[in-house]
């Protein structure tokens, strides 16, 4: 039987600490940390997203403000509000919920935020920082897995890593955090892909497999190695025989839980570190520090 390793459990502790920061914060400065969250049009799951992310900075004493343009706004609206924000010193992070209409440049957009309240770590200056090993914002979600396993006490130094996935928001920050010479890191790290000719050829041979392809329970028994560690990123909906749906991972967890040391479920896995890192990265908007200075 596998270690289950509850995303629920370790984000709720991680939102206890930011808690008692956020306290001592305003203790010290006499106001609290400030996270204005921007949503342009009315795509169902981004306002779910974003009432998520309010309702988390409620809980530990952040305040939120939540801006919402029309599908129409222009992409000179959308960069005007970021300005607005950037010069208020009470907005300590800033979120731009993607996706974006199409009509307004998603890259324009992000680099168009201060990097020093870039909580999502999506800003070209971070993502550099993060790639030459220098303190800056680290993406939520691959910040949320390198939290994990060091919360439950798997270090990857000296193992090999499988990352599934390449995309810019988890695949290649976390292969580059897992790669890199640091606390938590020190991995030897193979990036799968769509262009990866042999997938089960480079899992099997994975200490530690993360699998964020976005394709439903794709990660099999026929993928993992025994004994391995199997992070699933995934959150897919799929629709169930009886007309329903349900929301299922990357990992088919009922062939891979009997062989892997550790797994983590979906939901209940990434997904909530994912939230409780946002809370962590504004935190240290607020107070000029990043995650990678607090290790
Ligand atoms: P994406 O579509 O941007 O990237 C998916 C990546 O997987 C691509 O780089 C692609 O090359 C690779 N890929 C796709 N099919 C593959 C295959 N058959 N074999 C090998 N590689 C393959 O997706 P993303 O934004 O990185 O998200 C990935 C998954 O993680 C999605 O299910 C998404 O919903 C989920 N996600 C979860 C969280 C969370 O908090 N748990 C956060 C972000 C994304």
């Amino acid at each position: 039987m596998a270690q289950i390793i509850s995303g629920n459990i370790i984000a709720r502790t991680i939102r206890q600490e930011v808690q008692s920061d956020v306290a001592t914060y305003r203790k010290g400065k006499g106001r609290n940390p400030g996270l204005n969250l921007l949503l342009v049009g009315d795509n169902p799951a981004s306002e779910l997203y974003v009432k998520f992310k309010a309702k988390d900075c409620a809980e530990v004493g952040i305040t939120s403000v939540i801006q919402r343009l029309p599908v129409t706004a222009s992409q000179a609206e959308v960069l005007r509000c970021i300005e607005e924000w950037n010069a208020n010193p009470d907005v300590h992070g800033i979120l731009v919920q993607l996706p974006l209409p199409r009509h307004i440049n998603e890259h324009v957009v992000l680099r168009h935020i201060d990097p020093a309240k870039d909580v999502d770590g999506f800003h070209p200056e971070n993502a550099g920082k993060l790639l030459i090993g220098l303190p800056g914002f680290i993406p939520c979600t691959p910040a949320g897995v390198v939290e994990m396993l060091h919360r439950s006490g798997i270090n990857p130094a000296g193992k090999h890593v499988a990352v599934v996935g390449r995309s810019n928001i988890v695949g290649k920050p976390l292969a580059m955090l897992l790669a890199q010479k640091r606390k938590g890191g020190n991995a030897t790290v193979t990036m799968c892909h769509t262009g990866t000719s042999d997938l089960a050829h480079h899992t099997l041979r994975a200490d530690i497999l993360v699998a964020a392809a976005g394709v439903p329970e794709m990660i099999t028994n026929q993928h993992v190695q025994p004994g391995a560690v199997v992070i699933d990123v995934g959150i897919n909906r799929v629709q169930m025989h009886d007309g329903g749906s349900k929301v299922v991972g990357d990992v088919h967890f009922a062939s891979v839980e009997p062989l892997a040391s550790a797994i983590t479920p979906v939901p209940g896995g990434v997904g909530p570190m994912t939230r409780a890192m946002l809370l962590v990265n504004t935190m240290f908007a607020a107070k000029g520090t990043f995650l990678s200075e607090s290790r």
